[in-house]
């Protein structure tokens, strides 16, 4: 029977920046994930460790990170900064980096971080609730001590992930995706189709603008017409995703217009794409979410993890899916056929 691993601390509830992250998303899940999936013998709650200095040394600065543990922020708007908000980073960023060893050992088949996936961040700025990079920790971890020379990243967080795309811009092992809404309309204003990596890294990043309200129909278009030939290609042995509620049409801070079952097909689709190219080994970061109603936070993550386990879970859309404004499909459909056309270079898939 496969085996699923679920990594959460009650003291991660201190990651909660006062605003629109707070500390209930992680009990309103918990509350529902025992109810659920949580009653599945595969799933184990792991309780993670903190990063330990040299860990989170593998992505960031010593100045950064002496810079954060002083609590000096350079973003206190977004990313105000204590010191039991900076302990909760460094047990997050250990929660990636164990998620990702207990994937690579074979010990789980799945790992899922939840609140993880922090996508702003980079080696030595905090930005946008972010302050270690745990996906980008995970994946060098993997890389340093565990032998693994090829790594894709699958985020399809609705915004785009500027942090991690810094981190591994250059590095040819880390093949980095993004689908996210159109940069011109949301924050962090990066994240264009031109932004393929640089220098011995370029081919190995895809930031895919999607208009706002895409819906589930596009998200699936995409995925299937180019994470999953890429991914066939460029053959890692891991992959990490980067989800979680925000692309649900009631978020407030984003336009993207997927449902609950949009988010459990992400899902579905990125781990059968693991199943025939590396063993199913995949992590999830499950971290994002602003609608004011938070049932459908929890159900996007539950949703998440439904998707990526194959495991079925009632997931009944709690409030009426909006009629579509437009035909976004086309659009998309146009974004999806420049990037084949401007990977061809690099890729055969797409020749
Ligand atoms: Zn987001």
């Amino acid at each position: 029977m496969s085996k699923f691993a679920v990594l959460y601390s009650e003291k991660l509830k201190d990651y909660d920046l006062g605003h629109v992250l707070t500390q209930d998303r992680y009990e309103n899940f918990l509350n529902l994930f025992h109810k659920t999936l949580g009653r599945h013998s595969g799933f184990t709650i792991v309780v993670p460790p903190h990063a330990t200095h040299n860990e989170l040394r593998l992505i960031h600065t010593q100045e950064y990170i002496q810079r954060i543990e002083k609590c000096e922020s350079k973003d206190p708007l977004d990313t105000p900064l204590s010191p039991s908000f900076v302990r909760a980073a460094k047990l997050l960023a250990g929660a990636g980096k164990y998620a990702g060893e207990l994937v690579c050992s074979g010990e789980y088949n799945k790992a899922f971080v939840v609140g993880g996936g922090v996508q702003h961040a980079s080696i030595d700025q905090e930005k946008g609730f972010g302050v270690f990079s745990d996906v980008g920790i995970c994946a060098q971890n993997l890389m340093a001590y565990y032998g693994v020379k090829k790594i894709m990243i699958l985020d399809t967080d609705a915004h785009a992930g500027d942090g991690i795309y810094k981190i591994f811009a250059e590095d040819p092992r880390v093949f980095y995706m993004s689908l996210h809404q159109d940069p011109s309309t949301l924050y962090p204003g990066k994240g264009f189709m031109d932004e393929i990596g640089v220098g011995s890294g370029e081919g190995f990043s895809v930031n895919v603008p999607l208009p706002p309200d895409t819906g589930p129909e596009a998200y699936e278009y995409t995925l299937t017409e180019l994470f999953t030939p890429l991914a066939e290609e460029f053959r890692p042995e891991i992959i990490l995703m980067v989800d979680g509620s925000d692309p649900h049409f009631t978020d407030q801070i984003t336009q993207m217009g997927l449902t609950i079952e949009g988010i459990r097909m992400v899902g579905e689709i990125a781990s059968d794409t693991a199943h025939r190219i590396c063993a199913g080994k995949l992590v999830d970061f499950i971290g994002s979410g602003y609608s004011p109603n938070q049932k459908i936070v929890s159900l996007g993550w539950l949703a998440s993890m439904a998707g990526v386990t194959g495991i079925e879970v009632a997931l009944e859309e709690p409030v009426p899916i909006p009629p579509r404004k437009g035909n976004r499909m086309q659009e998309a459909k146009a974004i999806v056929r420049s990037l084949q056309s401007k990977l061809s270079a690099y890729w055969p898939c797409f020749r």
